[in-house]
């Protein structure tokens, strides 16, 4: 059995809850795990620790903004080194679900048995065909600077996918193959908005999309939905959202965090509305189009009457073709735009990797637009594991959730547990209140490391990624329900 430490200040904090784990909104987060001036917990008296497990021994260094901020730059200036920050960067806030998944990674890597279901990945390998073009690409010497926007061949065939499979229609011209569709949310971002601005955020958001918005100097507005209405803005909601200065609207479908997938009709109606505001442009990112379950169909918000011209695709081959250490996203839209992403590329990072471009023209060569066998092979397998998650997750009394229509995540509502002001509370940990505190709580007590809906805007529920093997899986949910069990866990109003 792995050697389990925990931290002295954690050790004496415990009783009244202090929280060193907690994440909270505007603060910097650092994850360190505990490695020093460690003290085994005695089990006597009122302590509080019943299970028999190893607990994991963790600290999140937590500082306040205006501490690392403000405070840092008027520190004493060591070596005389003015360590003042451009305000942009400095307000950012660290990706929790990045933090996370590191800090699950670092815990294994300890010898701890943490279950890591924080990630954003498929945990399928990249198709073999892919895989080999990549290799091909080395060995014949496809290693130079590719052309800023992307290679033509490679262009061409987004454009060719785009056409057949999206029903819309763009040039080479207008595909910029970027880093990541991170870097292509960025560009257009930074492209579009700007002092002044307002970008309408739908939330539970994809972590990165208000702090682009920040780095802008654009104001976000954040337009909060729920488990009621499937975690997806209504056009009325969107309607009452606009004023003059909005800019952008950013939508995912399906969606990181919920899973939630835009039906056709709800869709259009909110594109009808986009369409009377000339100054809005939508910001579609479809990086989850391929993992999708029926009767839920993957539509294109540029397909919609008067919305090509006003609409930023973007995609990548992180998750349809399980790339996301080849760094490989694109963007499509008008060539208005599409100029203004390639020139400002080229300042920050230039072309793509030459190698990841060979790697996913194979793909779509090869294997068709979809990804062919290994892509629905992968699918139907993130299908069956979203059923069966779905259904150990309804087991648990107080937990709400809907089916996700894609993507590789559960959302679960747990506001039942942890919600008000008490919060749910545990014997031993203390009160549970919010979703950090119950991300915490799990990985403290279930060894499970999941991301707290706060990082997404939503703090009444937590996010599960169910990219991992299906003995894993049953591992976790065994681990989360004894976590949760009512005799364990008092439901929040409940003492
Ligand atoms: N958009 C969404 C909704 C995502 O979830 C992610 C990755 N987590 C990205 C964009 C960025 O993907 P990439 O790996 O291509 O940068």
């Amino acid at each position: 059995m792995p050697h389990f430490r925990r931290h002295s200040a954690e050790k004496n904090n415990r009783a009244n809850n202090n929280n060193n784990l907690r994440l909270r909104k505007n603060d910097e987060m650092k994850t360190t795990t505990t490695t020093s001036a460690t003290t085994r917990i005695p089990r006597n008296g009122r302590r509080i620790f019943r299970s028999r497990r190893p607990r994991v021994g963790v600290v999140l260094v937590v500082k306040n903004k205006s501490q690392s901020g403000e405070a840092a730059e008027n520190a004493p200036k060591a070596s005389g080194v003015d360590r003042s920050l451009n305000p942009r960067v400095r307000d950012l806030n660290e990706s929790k679900t990045v933090a996370l998944t590191d800090l699950a990674r670092t815990l294994k890597e300890r010898g701890e048995d943490v279950i890591g279901l924080a990630a954003g990945e498929p945990d399928f390998e990249t198709p073999d065909v892919c895989a080999k073009a990549g290799i091909r690409a080395i060995e014949c010497g496809k290693t130079k600077y590719s052309p800023n926007p992307g290679t033509v061949p490679l262009r061409a065939a987004i454009c060719e996918k785009l056409k057949r499979e999206n029903g819309v229609e763009y040039k080479p011209n207008e595909i910029v193959i970027s880093n990541g569709a991170k870097q292509s949310v960025t560009q257009a971002v930074l492209t579009c908005c700007g002092p002044g601005d307002e970008v309408i955020v739908p939330a539970p958001y994809w972590v990165s999309y208000p702090e682009m918005v920040t780095l802008s100097g654009a104001e976000k507005v954040i337009l909060k939905t729920d488990i009621k209405s499937n975690f997806l803005i209504t056009p009325e909601q969107l309607e009452k959202a606009i004023t003059p200065k909005s800019r952008m609207l950013i939508l995912c479908s399906p969606s990181n965090p919920s899973g939630a997938v835009y039906s056709r009709e709800t869709l259009e109606k909110i594109c009808e509305i986009v369409t009377k505001h000339p100054r809005l442009l939508v910001l579609w990112d479809e990086i989850y189009e391929h993992i999708i379950y029926a009767p839920n169909e993957h539509v294109s918000a540029a397909s919609f009457p008067n919305m090509w011209e006003r609409t930023i695709v973007v995609n990548g081959f992180s998750k349809s073709f399980a790339m996301t250490g080849w760094r490989l996203g694109y963007s499509a839209a008008p060539e208005y735009f599409s100029k203004a992403f390639n020139m400002l590329q080229s300042q920050l990072t230039s072309g793509p990797s030459s190698i990841a471009q060979e790697a996913a023209l194979a793909g779509y060569v090869e294997l068709g637009d979809k990804g062919g066998a290994p892509v629905e092979l992968m699918r139907k397998k993130f299908q069956e594991r979203r059923d069966y998650v779905i259904e150990r997750l309804r087991k648990i009394d107080g937990v709400a959730i809907e089916t996700p229509g894609g993507a590789f995540y559960a959302f679960p509502d747990v506001t039942k547990l942890c919600g008000g002001d008490k919060g749910g509370f545990v014997e031993g940990f203390g009160p549970v209140k919010g979703s950090d505190e119950m991300c915490r709580y799990l990985l403290q007590e279930a060894r499970v490391a999941l991301v707290p809906g706060s990082a997404f805007g939503v703090d009444e529920c937590i996010r599960i990624s169910y990219a991992a093997s299906d003995e894993t899986l049953e591992k976790a949910l065994d681990r989360i329900t004894e976590a949760l069990d009512p005799k364990k866990f008092k439901r929040s109003g409940s003492w």
